[in-house]
């Protein structure tokens, strides 16, 4: 059997044919859908089941990671946003309680297992408490601070109740600690982003990359939204984030152009064909023509 592909694919419906298999009704032709890769019973090999783009997102933790959707770099980039922003919320309403559900505190016993490893929480160690929702005391359980923000990266431990009666020297030494592990993931994610490209980055590509950035330096009004952005250490992905955008954008704008085209050219031959029909006008043209040089 061929090698599994990745478990989605993403694309704008080729036809109007295909039927979401999630609401059964049909997908309209160029409208983005999902498609969930499953082995064929038919040929070998697999096959995508459609789905409407909205009716994935409404679930819960469909797609767990963008590396699993084939064709998402070929997407609009609105429609790149929206699959990355469901990917994104779903990690973090997985993971991420809300603060009000967390607690934490020095331990007082050695009695608490942390819920994440398994190992017992020492006395005097720092330990994060998260609630179940309407499970009252039993849902809760204890964490190792560093379990905790590997299992929920985007909480911040300062805002969690009981850190303003932690000493001085815990809170120091933890707030350091959760910098330290936010920057690393940053710079990870920047190596990872910029080795795909230099991966895909065929000479057409780095035409098109120059292109973008010539655009970006005509239009520098555009980027004056900068003062915005709400976080300046993040300059770098930014930039990276502004150029994709930009070669999306500049790529459909090729295709739309492409696309009016086309039509007008189908139109054309549509005219065209329908000249046998309106040899009314023709002999309407001819007769003008005969009484104006008679
Ligand atoms: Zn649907
Ligand atoms: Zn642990």
């Amino acid at each position: 059997m061929a090698n599994p592909p990745k478990p989605w694919k993403a694309e704008y419906a080729k036809s109007g044919r295909s039927s979401c298999k999630t609401c059964k009704s049909p997908i309209d032709r160029d409208q983005l859908r999902l498609g969930k890769m499953v082995a064929a019973t038919q040929f070998d090999g697999y096959m995508p089941m459609w789905n409407h783009a909205g009716c994935i997102f409404k679930k819960q933790n469909q797609i767990k990671s963008l590396d699993d959707v084939e064709g998402i770099d070929l997407l609009r980039w609105e429609d790149q946003k929206s699959i990355r922003k469901y990917v994104e919320d779903g990690s973090s309403t997985s993971t991420t309680v809300a603060n009000s559900e967390c607690a934490i505190e020095v331990s007082q016993t050695s009695r608490a297992t942390c819920r994440h490893c398994s190992e017992k929480i020492m006395k005097g160690t720092v330990r994060v408490s998260t609630k179940a929702e309407g499970q009252g005391a039993r849902g809760i359980s204890w964490h190792h601070v560093n379990c905790f923000t590997t299992m929920s990266p985007s909480t911040s431990l300062e805002k969690i109740s009981g850190w303003d009666s932690l000493s001085p020297q815990d809170k120091e030494s933890l707030s350091a600690f959760s910098r330290k592990d936010t920057s690393k993931k940053t710079e990870d994610q920047v190596t990872s982003r910029s080795a795909k490209r230099k991966a895909v980055g065929s000479d057409e590509q780095k035409a098109k990359v120059s292109k973008s950035e010539k655009r970006n330096s005509a239009g520098k009004t555009s980027t004056n939204g900068s003062k915005d952005e709400p976080n300046h250490g993040d300059f770098s992905t930014i930039g990276l984030e502004k150029k994709l955008e930009e070669q999306s954008k500049l790529l459909w704008d090729i295709k739309d152009q492409l696309k009016i085209h086309v039509t007008t050219a189908e139109l054309r031959e549509m005219l065209e064909a329908n000249g046998q029909d309106s040899t009314g006008s023709e002999y309407d043209l001819r007769d003008r023509w005969n009484r104006n040089h008679d």
